[in-house]
Order: structure tokens, then C-alpha cells, then sequence
């Protein structure tokens, strides 16, 4: 094969979100030559995989990126998904990131210097690629959806915009994260009768003690904390989205918000067998764990304030309800009856591999890597849940990990012990 033409440079960064572009800020302030490729435009995924109505559930104080901090009036409110997508473009801007857009990369393999990248915009060989691809790039959806009847619709939060979209009658959101809670909200404001299968969840509430709860999350230092510092590093990496959205009330979006406003709650969906959507008992208890959990941390908060003096900054400590268990749950349906006539799964996402020939993808699909450094040399990746801290996935959270990655691959060029 003729190498002749291929393109050479450095450094490959796969994917122009947020994260990439951070990536590629940190490797044009050390002067590492390189090109940002993303199959679409910019922020992507903002654009392209979100419904209508999503706001960001972190606040606008806490969207900030490596030299671009949000300088709007409304520091405590939260973006739409065109002010996010806006934000991101600006960054990429004025860090003057080198993005070719409308590259879809379809193969990085190894070489004997280092990569072989090829996409839709042709080859690259480099030293070092950045994978910065994104962790939502498929709904998960459990094996069991392909015995729902076809009478009934089914939705991902890919395909799902607004509520009028749908058809007339029931709908059954799957799952009670921050996805699964804003659209069973979003979907029973809008009339219509909504049955909540709810599994292991985090309950939040929007603000405690006069304060955004994720201001806590970020003042105490839980989001901080290392990846190589966790008890089960295995469980943070999975731990369902809190349940939070971002409105001009900051309301909390709770179990008890959603059943004052009729949702009826049901258990995990298990299986689906003759027509009957199966779910299990038990909410009794995984409520409680929620509960639990939720006022352990807010108990973590309560002693950081005291210990470091912030006490008088705050507002008295708060207890909230327990979360409600309905008088009778039911733990089957039929879903050939006409009472559902359509369902939102939202059981979370997962990244896309495919295109990665290399051989560092576990068997559920998940990339090998120790806080970001891939296990293959030149091999990093950026953006992925509790990557090097907490607060990786965050927006908020990129800065010190892009840094860190990037600090890693240039070591790894100079021929150091990286
Ligand atoms: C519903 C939802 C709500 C969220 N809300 C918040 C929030 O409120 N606050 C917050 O801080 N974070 C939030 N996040 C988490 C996180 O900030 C986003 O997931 C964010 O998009 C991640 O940024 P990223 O750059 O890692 O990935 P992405 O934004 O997904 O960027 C990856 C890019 O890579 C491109 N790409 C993928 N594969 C290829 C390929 N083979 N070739 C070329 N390009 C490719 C994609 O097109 C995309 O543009 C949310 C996530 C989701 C899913």
C-alpha cells in the first residue's frame, strides 16, 4: 500500500463535543499538532440527540470550560439546549480548535508508530488519539422490548421530542433517572395517563438549604473526589443519573412530585411474557435506599458547612418526606389492552465502539483505561462517567481531567515514563 499520501499529524481527537475540545485546547496550549474529527457539527450531540424541552439540571454558574466561563445575568438558571449548543460553539471558537467536521471515523487501528485513523474524510496516521466520542451515544434498552406487541409505540430519548409527537392514550416511561423522571412529568403534564417502571434511582432535591444542591455536590468536594480513591470505583462508573431538572422554579422532580401529579409508580420491569409487561415488588424498599442515600449526603453536606465555617452562609438544615409507597402496586400489565399505547425507555445510554479496532473494549462494551490512559500506548480517552473524578461527565468537570489526559499523552511523546 502507498503511504505516500496520507495524511500525518500528531495528535487524532475523536469527537467535537465538549469534551474534544477540550482535548484540543490543552494540546494547542503545548503546541501538539492536531485535528478535532467529528462525523457531525459541533456539540453534536446537544443538537441532534435531545428532546425539545431539556435543559441543562446543571446550573449556568457551572458551565465552564478550559478559559470560557458563562457570563450571562441569570447564573442560577439553566441552559436550553440552544444556549448549551451555543456556549460549545464558542468555546470551540475561541480556542480556535482545528474540527473538520462531517468526518465520521470509522476504524483507529494500531500501527507499528501508532494509529491509523480513517474516516469519511480520509486517513490519518498520528502517535496519539484522543477518544472523546462520547458515553451517550446509544439508548440501552433491555433485550425483553422486542416482545412488546406492535400495537404498542416505543421510544428512546433519541427519538423522542415532545409529547404531541406520541400517540393519543397511556404511555409507560421505563426508568426513573433524570431522563425517565423530566419526561414522565413532561408527558403527564400534558394529559395524558403515565405509568412509571421505576428501578434503582438517586433522589436529589433541587435545592437544599437555599442553595442548588450541585452548588454542595461541588463546595464540599463530593465531586472531587478521585477515581483511584473510591471504595467501588465499578459502581460509581454505573450509578444512574440524579434525579434532577433545571426549571425557572428550581422544583424539585421527585417519586412524591410525580405521584401529586397522578403518574403511577410500578416496579423494575423484568420481562415481558404473553403480551404482559412483568415488574418486580420491592419499591417499599428501594425506596428507602434512596431515601437513605439522599440523607446521607445531605448529612456529608451538613458536616462540611460546620466544619469549615459555612454554616451562617447557608440556611438551617433540612429533612424532606419520605419518599410515598402507593397503598397497592401492580406487578403486571397488559399491554395488548389499548391501556398503553405507547413507551419511553428510559433506561440509560451507552457509548459506540464499533469503529474502535483495537483491542481495549470490555465484553459490556466499556473502554479499559486507568483514569483516562487507555490500555494501549498513545491511546487516552476523555468525557466518560468518573473518568478521573466524580465529576467527570459534567460539563464542569472536564477542564482538570482534559488537562491532566493531555499532561499524560505529552509525556508520552517526549518518551518519558508517562
Ligand atoms: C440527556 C443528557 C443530559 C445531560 N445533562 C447534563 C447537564 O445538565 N450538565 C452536564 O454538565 N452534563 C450533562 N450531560 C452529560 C454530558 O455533559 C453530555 O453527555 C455531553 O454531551 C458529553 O460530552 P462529550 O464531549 O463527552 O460527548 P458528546 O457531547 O457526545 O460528544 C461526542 C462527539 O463525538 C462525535 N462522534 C461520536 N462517534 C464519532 C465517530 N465515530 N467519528 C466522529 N465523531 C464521532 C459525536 O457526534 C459527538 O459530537 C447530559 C447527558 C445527557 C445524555
Amino acid at each position: 500500500m502507498n503511504h505516500g499520501s496520507v495524511e500525518r499529524v500528531t495528535t487524532v481527537v475523536v469527537g467535537a463535543g465538549h469534551a474534544g475540545l477540550a482535548a484540543s485546547h490543552f494540546l494547542s496550549d503545548r503546541s501538539i499538532d492536531h485535528v478535532v474529527l467529528e462525523r457531525g457539527e459541533v456539540a453534536n450531540s446537544w443538537r441532534h440527540e435531545r428532546w425539545d424541552s431539556l435543559r441543562l439540571l446543571t446550573p449556568n454558574w457551572q458551565s465552564r470550560l478550559p478559559g470560557l466561563r458563562y457570563e450571562g445575568q441569570d447564573p442560577d438558571g439553566y441552559m436550553t439546549m440552544g444556549e448549551v449548543t451555543e456556549f460549545i460553539e464558542r468555546f470551540a471558537a475561541v480556542s480556535r480548535a482545528p474540527v473538520r467536521t462531517g468526518a465520521n471515523v470509522t476504524s483507529v487501528r494500531r500501527t507499528d508508530d501508532g494509529y491509523q485513523v480513517t474516516s469519511s474524510r480520509g486517513e490519518i496516521r498520528c502517535r496519539t488519539v484522543v477518544i472523546a466520542s462520547g458515553a451517550c451515544n446509544r439508548p440501552s434498552v433491555p433485550l425483553f422490548h422486542s416482545a412488546v406487541p406492535d400495537s404498542v409505540e416505543q421510544l428512546t430519548p433519541f427519538d423522542y421530542r415532545d409529547p404531541a409527537k406520541l400517540p393519543d392514550g397511556g404511555v409507560m416511561v421505563v426508568g426513573a433517572s433524570a431522563t425517565g423522571v423530566q419526561l414522565a412529568a413532561e408527558l403527564r403534564q400534558s394529559g395524558r395517563p403515565v405509568t412509571l417502571a421505576v428501578g434503582e434511582h438517586v433522589r436529589l432535591p433541587r435545592v437544599y438549604r437555599g442553595r442548588d444542591v450541585l452548588w454542595w455536590m461541588d463546595a464540599s468536594g463530593v465531586w472531587d473526589q478521585r477515581y483511584d480513591q473510591l471504595d467501588d470505583l465499578t459502581r460509581a462508573r454505573r450509578l444512574p443519573s440524579p434525579q434532577l431538572v433545571g426549571t425557572h422554579e428550581r422544583a424539585t422532580l421527585d417519586l412524591n412530585t410525580l405521584t401529586s401529579a397522578g403518574v403511577e409508580l410500578v416496579g423494575r420491569w423484568a420481562a415481558v411474557r404473553d403480551g404482559r409487561a412483568l415488574f418486580s415488588g420491592g419499591l417499599r424498599n428501594m425506596f428507602t435506599l434512596a431515601d437513605l442515600k439522599m440523607a446521607r449526603l445531605l448529612g456529608t453536606f451538613d458536616e462540611w458547612a460546620s466544619e469549615n465555617g459555612r454554616d451562617g452562609e447557608v440556611d438551617p438544615p433540612e429533612r424532606f418526606a419520605a419518599t410515598r409507597v402507593p397503598t397497592s402496586t401492580r406487578l403486571q400489565l397488559d399491554l395488548r389492552s389499548g391501556e398503553i399505547r405507547a413507551i419511553v425507555w428510559a433506561t440509560g445510554f451507552r457509548p459506540d465502539y464499533g469503529w474502535l479496532a483495537v483491542p481495549v473494549v470490555d465484553a459490556k462494551g466499556q473502554l479499559l483505561h486507568e483514569g483516562g490512559v487507555v490500555d494501549s500506548p498513545g491511546l487516552y480517552a476523555l468525557g466518560l462517567p468518573v473518568l478521573r473524578k466524580r465529576r467527570s461527565s459534567f460539563i464542569c468537570g472536564i477542564e482538570d481531567d482534559a488537562r491532566e489526559v493531555i499532561d499524560h499523552l505529552a509525556r508520552y511523546l517526549a518518551g518519558g515514563s508517562a
